[in-house]
């Protein structure tokens, strides 16, 4: 007999009228922040909400009819309703003063390219960390209205759901989005057709089509090659984040990089400042550059110098195995067809992406050769950039070199717990979050009452041991696990019992974040875990990639603790860690850990939701630690010098850590006072929460941007571009000139040295250049006046500027003079330097070159 066929129907239930404006709120991810439309949705149906993976759009597609109905008669529901509605409205309306916006020219617009981006669980086309910060970004634009567009990729499968079974072997699964549970709709054209756009591949077209997700105030748009027109192997190309080899990889960054900037033409959109956020999207410059050089006829160098004025690059990875890079096989089998274009042959096309070592192209160097303002992402990361990319700029002090840095920040209202901003509110006044970066504001939270700080924390910690029982019952059943060992395993999570001192960590399950430090002295951890009265709990949670195998190990490694019957219920992994875990964790842990090897973790952004909260960081000084740390928010674990090995690092840095968890984390934890918590825990944990918070949220960190590199880029925009880019013309035909003749450059002595002088005695200097066909106003001859310290850098520095005289020695060099009167008293050094000059630059070093006496 036929077995029966099924036929698939979906019936889509209709909004009533009244409840119209659900659909608005859903096809917007302002939801990913505001906790009031989230709840509207959940409370209407708790189960479906989380069955749908918290996806208002989902939700709307499959929640009962009735339901509805019901809702549109319900007076509370209503009353919800509109109040989101009203703060909706007002967050979106456009007669609102803006939060830096005002200084952009009417015709800016800020692009800003990202291979992933973490707006909402229900929304997965992010990893972790890169991704979540690039949907940080995006918000806190938002939040300061900046006429910005996102660039990046629509993964039919984002980033891989964990589970981990009973041995600790994680399993990766991936599951297809249907876009139409998505908050995405197809981007329109100026005249209301869908758009496209295409590259071209070695032997292919690929066509694009071009998704817009709404954010708030901006746009992102996303690329899918997904469509019937593509060969099969084209429609896998934006199928799986970071998935395939190199070949998909490579083929992915075209399309973000190439695919993004013709997107944007397609739409009618003209970018005045572009920012590569990672080399995954760097192919951007050059798509650019192409069409200087191809229609407009440009020199590639000038093309170069036009495009690469307002265009920023942040690196976030601070090794350079980290950073992208591609064989030459590989890049001259896509790019060879480019190369006619750019005007470029295979060498001087290589030479672009060309590091000192490596036959690679690598898309790093890539970056920082087509953008003139570069950073890294937090102090620490700036300096080790600077030495990471010396050879760009081969003759200058990494100290002095171009690349800067810009601390990341978290987007307060996306992380900070419903709780705490009503409490915000209540004593720092509504204006708490137009007035977020205001230091003294936030002195304020010394004025809510610990007791009240405290069961705000209690409320918090309490959820989050509710949502991690729930979820270790689960993982534990999927498991096999019986119902006796349950008990045992929630003993020290127990929703009814707050007060015992929870550490979380949570991240990426990477060797060098050292998840299983904590492990390498069991004795001295037993110890410390098994005071009857002062017991310690840990959660942890993470994915590791699924091709990192040391990665995964660490999983196992975790597990098998856990299972030690000593440390049951106290070590715990919990599985599926995504922004909905982490927002959990971090507003109710007590403690946020983090131990990274020095200096590998570039920013580190999870211990900044974790402090925004008033938890505790106990952290090793690297990335944002190491500026954010001052002594009473929080615990540091100083980094032991590097010129060590690995192991003796480790094992000293983890004496550290049981030395402070034994000696002041749990004793401070536990000193309760007649209210029932520690006062010094509090205070050390509002100490936490009004240090962090306007220094490391996401608003301050897009306001640097606009500051440091956004507002100048625009300005070089009009600059390079004005008068037929008579000015690119300009610095790309001096910047020929100066390398040609550099080489022979130098810098003599022509007179002997003063070794003393009386202080107000004024000094006469005099240099001779060999110029080499150079005039004296290509260059600066300049002398650094300072006090030396151990290492050899002058400190307390003052330059002081020659100038060219109209003499030229026997030598045929070019006298140059200088006279001044130092300042400073002691036994002062100084050294003389020439560098070549142009106004135009945007850094004075950015050609890499200079010469010292
Ligand atoms: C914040 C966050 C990260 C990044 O945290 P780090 O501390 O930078 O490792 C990763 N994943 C999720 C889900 C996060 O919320």
């Amino acid at each position: 007999m036929k077995k029966s066929t099924s036929y698939f129907l979906q019936v889509r239930p209709k909004v009533p009228a009244r409840l119209a404006r659900l659909e608005e709120l859903a096809n917007n991810l302002w939801y990913g922040w505001d906790r009031s439309t989230r709840r509207l949705f959940a409370r209407l149906h708790p189960g479906l909400w989380k069955a749908t993976g918290h996806s208002p759009k989902a939700f709307l597609k499959r929640v009962d009819e009735q339901l509805l109905l019901d809702a549109a008669e319900d007076q509370v529901f209503i009353g919800n309703f509109n109040r989101v509605l009203a703060d909706y409205d007002t967050y979106h309306d456009h007669r609102l003063p803006s939060g830096g916006a005002d200084w952009l020219g009417p015709d800016d617009l800020i692009a800003y390219f990202c291979a992933e981006f973490g707006l909402h669980e229900s929304f997965p086309i992010y990893s972790g960390g890169l991704g979540i910060l690039a949907g940080d970004h995006c918000k806190a634009a938002s939040d300061l209205r900046l006429p910005f567009a996102g660039v990046g990729l629509l993964y039919r499968q984002g980033y891989f759901h964990q589970n981990i079974d009973g041995e600790g072997n994680q399993i990766a699964s991936n599951t297809d989005s249907n876009f139409d549970d998505l908050p995405v709709s197809p981007a329109l054209r100026p005249d209301g057709s869908e758009a496209y756009t295409q590259i071209e591949l070695p032997g292919s077209v690929v066509h694009i089509k071009i998704w817009q997700a709404r954010v708030g105030h901006i746009t992102l748009y996303l690329l899918d090659t997904d469509l019937d027109s593509n060969i099969a192997r084209d429609r896998d190309i934006t199928h799986r984040l970071y998935g395939g080899d190199t070949a998909m990889r490579i083929e992915q960054e075209i399309v973000l990089g190439i695919g993004g900037v013709r997107a944007l033409q397609a739409l009618g959109l003209k970018p005045t400042v572009w920012h590569i956020n990672e080399g995954h999207a760097a192919f951007m410059m050059l798509e650019r550059v192409r069409q200087k050089t191809s229609a407009e006829g440009f020199y590639f160098e000038t093309a170069l110098e036009a495009v690469a004025a307002n265009t920023i690059f942040t690196t976030h990875t601070p090794v350079p195995a980290g950073h992208d890079h591609f064989s030459e096989g590989m890049i001259q089998h896509y790019f060879e067809h480019y190369y006619a274009e750019l005007k470029l042959n295979h060498a001087r096309f290589m030479m672009l992406g060309r590091t000192g070592s490596s036959p690679d192209f690598n898309m790093t160097a890539l970056a920082l050769r087509g953008s003139r303002f570069h950073n890294g992402v937090s102090r620490i990361h700036g300096s080790v950039s600077s030495e990471i990319c010396r050879e760009m700029w081969p003759e200058i002090e990494p100290a002095e070199n171009p690349m800067t840095y810009v601390t990341n920040g978290v987007h307060a209202p996306t992380f900070l717990a419903t709780e705490w901003i009503e409490v915000l509110e209540r004593y720092l006044g509504s204006e708490w979050n137009a007035r977020m970066n205001d230091l003294k504001l936030w002195e304020g939270v010394d004025d809510i009452p610990d007791h009240v700080f405290w069961s705000v924390h209690q409320t918090l910690k309490v959820k989050m041991l509710n949502a991690v029982s729930e979820r270790i019952t689960a993982q534990h059943f999927r498991n096999r696990g019986s119902e006796a060992h349950l008990d045992r395993l929630l003993k020290y999570v127990n929703p009814e019992n707050p007060n015992i001192l929870t550490v979380g960590f949570a991240r990426r399950f990477a060797t060098y974040k050292r998840a299983t430090m904590l492990f390498s002295n069991l004795d001295w951890l037993r110890e410390i875990l098994h005071n009857p009265d002062r017991p310690v709990v840990f959660i942890f949670a993470g994915k590791a990639h699924p091709a990192d195998i040391p990665g995964q190990d660490l999983i196992r490694h975790i597990t098998h603790i856990s299972k030690m019957t000593e440390f049951t219920g106290k070590i715990l992994l919990v599985e599926g860690y995504d922004l909905a875990l982490s927002r959990k964790l971090v507003s109710g842990v007590d403690v946020w850990l983090n131990n990274p090897l020095y200096p590998l973790e570039a920013s580190g952004t999870s211990g900044m939701k974790a402090g925004m909260n008033g938890c505790i960081n106990l952290s090793v000084l690297d990335g944002w630690w190491g500026e954010s740390y001052d002594g009473r928010n929080g615990w540091a674990i100083k980094p032991v010098s590097e010129t060590l090995s690995e192991d003796i690092r480790t094992r000293e840095e983890t004496r550290t850590l049981y030395e402070l968890l034994q000696d002041q984390v749990v004793p401070s934890y536990y000193a309760y006072g007649k209210m029932g918590f520690s006062p010094a825990w509090v205070k050390m944990a509002k100490r936490s929460m009004a240090s962090i918070i306007p220094r490391f949220n996401s608003k301050r960190m897009v306001s640097e941007y606009l500051a440091k590199c956004y507002l100048p880029a625009s300005r070089q925009h009009v600059l390079y571009t004005q008068n037929e880019y008579e000015n690119s013309h300009l610095l790309a035909d001096w910047k020929l000139r100066i390398k040609a003749a550099w080489s022979e450059v130098s810098l003599n002595r022509t007179q002997l040295p003063v070794a003393q002088i009386n202080y107000g005695d004024r000094l006469y200097f005099e240099v001779a250049v060999n110029l080499n066909r150079l005039t004296p106003v290509d260059v600066v001859v300049e002398i650094l006046l300072g006090y030396n310290t151990k290492n050899d850098q002058l400190v307390s520095v003052r330059h002081y500027r020659f100038e060219s005289t109209d003499r030229i020695n026997e030598s045929g060099e070019h006298v140059f003079v200088t006279e001044l009167q130092p300042e400073q008293c002691g036994n002062l050094e100084y050294r003389i330097r020439v560098y070549p000059f142009h106004e135009l630059l945007t850094h004075p070093f950015e050609l890499g070159m200079m010469r010292w006496l």
